[in-house]
């Protein structure tokens, strides 16, 4: 055990904290990890929390897992870092053959990055590119959905569509032609899922039939739209969107950040919809949840266009100094075993089914919760100041902020988005886990919102 206030206030003297308002940081008293065990982290003064949020979606089996501990104990003893540029490495070759033969059928080549959004980065880039290869040199655009949310370098915040996030990096974002988020729950939609879902799909269809030409590739959140809200795509949609987009020769960008690695109840989204991508950005939980790392998938059509390409045109002009990290790599690797040699990925059925009781159980009757959108173990509930009118909390009233401080004095570390409380725990919680999750959280909305 070390002092808090000791690491307190280094903290504030010296770190700029993400996506945080920094001058209410430094008027509070803020809470230092020092350490984790499973599923729990430990502040400075040993006091415990269930990571309710994964460590913002990246955990997947808990920390301080051994097999994956030891992966990377025993990388070190070997190499920690050497570039891929002109060099291979051990671990970076394993991974990108194991990620080939474990992701969608036709996607065969690895490129590494080390976080999401330059995962997402590479995939434009190598989307326009192959389109400049080809001679299409009108295809310059992307397309993508009004809520999107694909990571935080200026590429990807173009593609993005969170006006809070977003609005003031305008002028410095390249122009992005739109289409609606399925976002079946506002607006009376509630009851009408394919209602919502088909106009989303003519609205998309209108926009690949006039502006295919400019168009290089749509990008999409399969199934689940993360940080717009855990915004849960109507059946279908997905489906529909791939096969529009292909029809018009439009590619197709699947940003499984968030999604993949078992988070929807397959190990990645799109599965449940019997659908792939053209290209496929991975980060987050890659890793187990240990180490930067990312990796773009594409397909043989793509590899072979810059392959083929005589001109300099035919180079991928883009890399990363910690590209492919051994250690990362060999955390990615042990991490993939651990799917292989357990039941941690038959078993997301029945652990989504019982998070999916205890929501219904503890947090849909409360008076101000507005919707539970939940997708395997991804959750969001909306909380909302009047059921009836389904009227949102002020973003000033800070709703989700103060529920997750009162979970966190509960034990339970949790992280809202806006007036929406996520529940995304690592994939192996145990049923006792899973039901102090739920009911601290709704204790948590009950006391805040009385
Ligand atoms: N895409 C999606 C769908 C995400 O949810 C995120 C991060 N939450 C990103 C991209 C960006 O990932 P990173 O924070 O690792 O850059």
């Amino acid at each position: 055990m070390t002092d808090n206030h000791h690491w307190a206030e280094l903290d504030k003297r010296v770190l700029w904290h993400p996506f945080t308002r920094m001058s209410g940081w430094l008027d509070s008293e803020p809470l230092i990890i020092d350490c984790a065990e499973g599923h729990y982290l430990i502040d400075t003064q040993g006091r415990r929390y269930l990571d309710g949020v994964s460590s913002l979606w990246v955990n997947l089996f808990g920390h301080r897992r051994p097999e994956i501990d030891d992966a990377i104990r025993q990388q070190l003893d070997r190499v920690a870092h050497s570039t891929l540029l002109g060099l291979g490495c051990t671990p970076a070759v394993a991974l990108a053959a194991r990620l080939v033969e474990r992701t969608y059928d036709p996607l065969t080549r690895v490129f590494y990055s080390d976080n999401g959004s330059t995962a997402v980065e590479v995939a434009l880039k190598m989307a326009y590119q192959y389109w400049q290869i080809l001679g299409r040199r009108s295809k310059t655009r992307f397309l993508a959905l009004e809520e999107a949310y694909h990571g935080d370098t200026l590429g990807s915040v173009s593609v993005g569509g969170i006006d809070l996030f977003h609005r003031i990096f305008h002028p410095l974002l390249f122009n992005v032609s739109r289409v609606p988020t399925p976002y079946w729950y506002r607006d009376g939609d509630g009851q009408d899922p394919e209602g919502c879902r088909d106009r989303c799909l003519a609205a998309l269809q209108t926009t690949l039939e006039s502006h295919a030409d400019e168009l290089a590739a749509l990008i999409i959140e399969p199934l689940v739209q993360g940080a717009a809200g855990i915004i849960v795509q109507p059946e279908g949609y997905l489906r529909e969107a791939v096969r529009l987009s292909r029809k018009h020769d439009v590619l197709v960008i699947f940003d499984e950040v968030a999604v993949g690695f078992g988070r929807t109840g397959t190990l990645f989204a799109g599965e449940q919809e019997g659908v792939a991508p053209d290209l496929l950005a991975l980060a987050k939980g890659i890793s187990g949840g240990y180490l930067p790392l990312a990796a773009t998938l594409t397909t043989d059509a793509i590899f072979d266009a810059f392959r083929e390409c005589p001109s300099e045109l035919g180079t991928f002009f883009h890399g990363h100094s910690y590209t492919g990290n051994a250690l990362a790599c060999a955390a990615g690797l042990a991490s993939l075993d651990l799917f292989d040699s357990t039941e941690i990925l038959t078993r997301l059925p029945e652990r989504t089914a019982r998070l999916g009781r205890l929501l219904n159980e503890h947090v849909a009757s409360l008076e101000h919760c507005g919707q539970i959108r939940q997708k395997g173990l991804m959750v969001g509930i909306e909380l909302v100041q009047d059921r009836a009118t389904r009227k949102p909390y002020a973003a000033e009233q800070l709703v989700g902020v103060k529920v997750c401080q009162r979970a966190r004095d509960l034990g339970v570390m949790l992280r809202p988005l806006g007036p929406v409380i996520v529940l995304l725990p690592p994939l192996t919680l145990d049923d006792a886990e899973l039901s102090l999750l739920v009911t601290v959280a709704a204790q948590a909305i009950r006391e805040t919102t009385r």
